[in-house]
């Protein structure tokens, strides 16, 4: 069993050794300065924050100074930081601190947690920074450090599996030197156990790393699942006499509606009588795949067209103007557009 001292003592090692110690947010106590660096470095790298966390501090030198400025500065001198919410946040908790805490920074995680854009961790950093709080985190990079170490699987942002690395790194935050730990960690994190390529011969964790002994670096933590897009498979029933070809209207609610489009039939039913297969495609929708095949036939069969509205004949000629033409005297929405440009003089003939 792997004792939590043991593991502290190690990680607490590693920093006095190797860790970051000359950051410019490093070295101070003063906790509108570590909030400001905290906010500034989620989802973005150190070397990025770098000129934009001075540059804020030169025209917000303390936390009144960012109450009191308007909105328009404040973004300004965040644009090109992105994630503009954090700047909104940042914004409203230094009026909120100003309002409701008298311009004193909270102390307490729970209290800073109650700040616009600061969650647990972002809290128990602070605490842990600028007040010597035995508060632990579980950022980005120390999730990925204990999901190795202990083999916790699974995808962080599923509740059981966050409850996990929250019980853990909460078992191994220790009560006296956390702000050296939580860095520690922190560090660990983004230059040894990295994403790809972990450098597990530098680590101090290594010879107890669940990951390392069992084989599963690659696969621990766990991946967020991929979302299956839906998909919908139809047959379009292109029916073509003398240079005409029927089309049929869409109900004027739903997918294209309004406009004109081949007879559809789901592929679950059976294939119907046809002449010829053309090439099938896929049309993405925002939130479905539309799979089509479609199908050259002779006549529409009596069964099985979704809804059926208003079917009508075009001449081929004419639409294929209307293609070229982009007017907009009859709305032909793209795939369908594409389909008829791509009929040959082969079916033509038909
Ligand atoms: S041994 Fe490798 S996988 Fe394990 S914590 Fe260290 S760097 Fe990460």
């Amino acid at each position: 069993m792997w004792l939590a001292t043991d593991f502290q003592q190690k990680v607490i090692h590693y920093y006095r050794q190797h860790g970051r110690k000359h950051l410019p947010w490093q070295g101070t106590k003063d906790p509108y300065r570590i909030w400001l660096s905290e906010i500034m470095l989620q989802q973005t790298q150190v070397t990025t924050v770098i000129p934009y966390y001075e540059n804020f501090l030169q025209r917000f030198p303390t936390i009144i100074d960012l109450a009191e400025a308007t909105s328009d500065e404040v973004m300004h001198l965040w644009s090109g930081l992105g994630y503009y919410s954090r700047a909104r946040n940042l914004h409203q908790a230094a009026k909120m601190v100003v309002e409701e805490f008298n311009g004193h920074f909270p102390q307490n995680p729970a209290e800073i947690e109650t700040l616009p854009g600061v969650g647990r961790s972002t809290a128990g950093a602070i605490a842990a920074f600028a007040f010597d709080e035995p508060s632990a985190i579980l950022d980005g990079n120390v999730k990925r450090v204990l999901a190795r170490c202990y083999g916790i699987d699974g995808w962080a942002g599923k509740s059981s599996v966050l409850k996990a690395l929250w019980l853990r790194a909460e078992e191994n935050t220790p009560k006296k030197d956390t702000a050296q730990y939580n860095q520690a960690m922190m560090d660990l994190g983004a230059v040894v156990c990295t994403r790809t390529k972990p450098k597990c011969n530098q680590c101090p964790l290594s010879e107890q790393c669940y990951a390392l002994q069992h084989d599963q670096v690659a696969q621990l933590p766990g991946k967020k699942p991929k979302k299956t897009r839906p998909k919908r498979s139809v047959y379009w029933l292109i029916c073509l006499e003398n240079a005409q070809v029927i089309l049929h209207k869409r109900p004027p609610s739903g997918i294209w509606g309004g406009l004109w489009c081949f007879p559809e039939m789901e592929q679950s039913v059976e294939e119907p009588i046809h002449e010829q297969k053309l090439d099938s495609f896929i049309h993405k929708f925002s939130h479905y795949d539309l799979e089509v095949q479609p199908l050259l036939v002779k006549k529409l069969p009596n069964t099985g067209i979704m809804e059926p509205n208003e079917f009508n004949h075009f001449a081929l000629d004419f639409l294929l103007k209307k293609t070229q033409q982009k007017t907009a005297e009859i709305g032909l929405p793209t795939p369908v557009s594409k389909v008829l440009a791509s009929l040959d003089s082969q079916s033509l003939k038909t």
